[in-house]
């Protein structure tokens, strides 16, 4: 069963051994366990919903407590201290785009705000009910979630928008092929999520962004339904789907998604080489880039990322023999880890491979082979369960990322940093990687650690604080608020900054042609 009020499956641990453990003691300090509100008290808390009756709406508290919060840091805080405070008046699971018309309907007749809901994975408050006075219907699309059609000489698949990462790719894999579309939240989110927050999945190298995935689309609107055909390419004017991507669901309910697939590649290897710093590796990695090498993946971490990454990964026999052997070959303190991913026919994977390496070798890089990115391959989507060991040791742990161009991403890494340590007084532990790397820049991936406090409001007010320092130094430095995560609640009073007036009342017209009564997910994007 999922956890109500922490990421993934009950059943799934994420150990941390007795080494992992002092490592962070010494860097954070000992973590202030704090105890978590019980689900029956919350259940408590849940007012009475505001809805009239409808058969495709279940008003059962613990349906709306668990369609309240997404998966944020203050998300977490909420569940964890019982002070949810705002729930959907009501949750519905439509099978049907008819149905979801009739939930369109419902809503706007009662008056009330229509939230989407794909996973619930969100980190940036999307699918959260506002206090706005008018109740609030959720609806969550994750039983629309069938392969609706496959075309296998398009290499074309549509699906209903509420599938899932494991579901769609299983329904892929009996026709050969992938999406190749893998966030760290791949269990649980879903496709008309990605769409909807602009995602971009652990290989988006390889096989793209969400965006150039996306080929065609059907969004309900309050206004009727718009139709988004999936052409190959088109100069027919501007392009709707580009208005849909990001869209958060203020726009419609997507309810069928065709996705450009791949064929599965025949191999996948994982490689890591150790850098003597950030600077020699984000040197080789803008080689292979420029030489424009099939790779799949690119992630490099920075010197406190790589030692953190090394210290809590457990295999402490294997890791001592690294350090060993990378220490003989002149890499000490500062050392970066940069993972290369290969994937394809056997004959291209060898090209790539050897092209990379050499790539490397020019810029100092120590290639120490596939184990290391085998064991990131096999834990990639295991490392969120690591959110729930920390916090019951008594840590926070949050991220944020960006993109800038490659001039401005070591400054701004330095800055990010630097931000979120002077924004308080209290120990924190902050790292850094670039998970994607593009010709012209990259993102930035930060995470940042730190012991909870004893009130969670005092949490809250020490994540806020911190937040609003790093997103700041991110658009002092021309950074973009999200290069994955999306908008939302949390980034939306930073988009002015970067769309301007004119691009925000843009924004603003396109939403409110689709929904004159402004009925759609208020609130999140802008
Ligand atoms: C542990 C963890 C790891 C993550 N890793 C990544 C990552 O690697 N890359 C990345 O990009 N993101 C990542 N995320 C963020 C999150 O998973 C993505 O934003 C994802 O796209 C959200 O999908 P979802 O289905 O959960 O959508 P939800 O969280 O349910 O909703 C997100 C937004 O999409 C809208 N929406 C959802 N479904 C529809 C629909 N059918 N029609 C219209 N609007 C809809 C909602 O209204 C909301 O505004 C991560 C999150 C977590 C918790």
């Amino acid at each position: 069963m999922q956890r109500w009020n922490g990421w993934g499956d009950e059943s799934i641990d994420y150990p941390l051994h007795d080494s992992a453990r002092r490592y962070l003691e010494t860097l954070v300090g000992p973590g202030s366990p704090t105890t978590d509100a019980d689900q029956h008290s919350v259940l408590q808390s849940v007012p009475a919903s505001r809805l009239p009756e409808h058969p495709l709406v279940d008003a059962a508290p613990l349906t709306r407590l668990l369609h309240a919060r997404g998966q944020s840091l203050p998300d977490w805080i909420a569940l964890r201290s019982g002070r949810v405070n705002t729930f959907p008046d009501g949750v519905a699971y439509p099978t049907t785009s008819q149905e979801v018309r009739q939930l369109i309907h419902f809503a706007a007749q009662a008056g009330a705000h229509l939230i989407p809901y794909g996973g619930g994975t969100s980190v940036v408050g999307h699918i959260n009910p506002l206090d706005q006075g008018a109740p609030s219907l959720t609806v969550d699309m994750r039983r629309m979630n069938r392969l609706l059609n496959f075309e296998t000489d398009n290499l074309l698949a549509t699906f209903g928008s509420g599938i899932t990462g494991p579901d769609l790719e299983a329904q892929l894999r009996a026709h050969g092929c992938t999406l190749g579309h893998f966030p760290q939240s791949f269990e649980y989110s879903t496709l008309g999520g990605w769409v909807a927050a602009r995602s971009s999945g652990q290989q988006s190298l390889g096989y793209g962004r969400i965006e150039r995935l996306f080929a065609g689309a059907q969004l309900e609107t309050p206004q009727g339904l718009l139709e988004l055909p999936a052409f190959p390419a088109s100069a027919a004017g501007p392009d709707l789907r580009e208005a849909v991507l990001g869209s958060e669901g203020r726009l419609g309910l997507l309810t069928q998604v065709t996705m450009r697939v791949s064929p599965l590649p025949e191999r996948e290897d994982f490689h890591a080489i150790f850098f003597p710093d950030f600077e020699h590796g984000m040197a080789a990695a803008r080689r292979m880039l420029a030489e424009r090498l099939p790779l799949c993946m690119l992630r490099l971490s920075t010197a406190t990322e790589t030692a953190t990454t090394l210290a809590l990964a457990g295999h402490e026999g294997l890791i001592n023999a690294l350090q060993t052997l990378l220490k003989a070959r002149g890499l000490r303190q500062g050392k970066c880890m940069l993972l290369v991913g290969f994937c394809g026919k056997p004959g291209v994977v060898q090209f790539a491979r050897s092209q990379a390496l050499a790539a490397a070798a020019a810029h100092s890089g120590i290639h120490v082979g596939k184990v290391f990115g085998a064991q990131w391959h096999k834990n990639r989507f295991r490392t969120p369960y690591l959110r729930n060991t920390l916090w019951k040791l008594g840590y926070a742990i949050d991220t944020l990322e960006t993109a800038v161009s490659w001039s401005r991403v070591p400054a701004l890494i330095e800055a990010i940093e630097t931000a979120l340590r002077s924004s308080q007084a209290g120990r924190m532990h902050v790292f850094t990687h670039l998970s994607h790397l593009y010709l012209h820049g990259s993102s930035i991936y930060t995470t940042y650690l730190f012991p909870l406090s004893a009130d969670p409001e005092q949490t809250l007010a020490r994540w806020q604080a911190m937040k609003s320092a790093a997103s700041q130094a991110i658009q002092a430095h021309g950074g973009t608020i999200s290069h994955q995560h999306g908008v939302g609640a949390d980034h939306a009073a930073y988009l002015p900054a970067e769309k301007g007036a004119l691009g925000m009342q843009t924004i603003r017209q396109i939403a409110s042609s689709l929904d004159p009564q402004g009925m759609m997910n208020p609130g999140k994007l802008f």
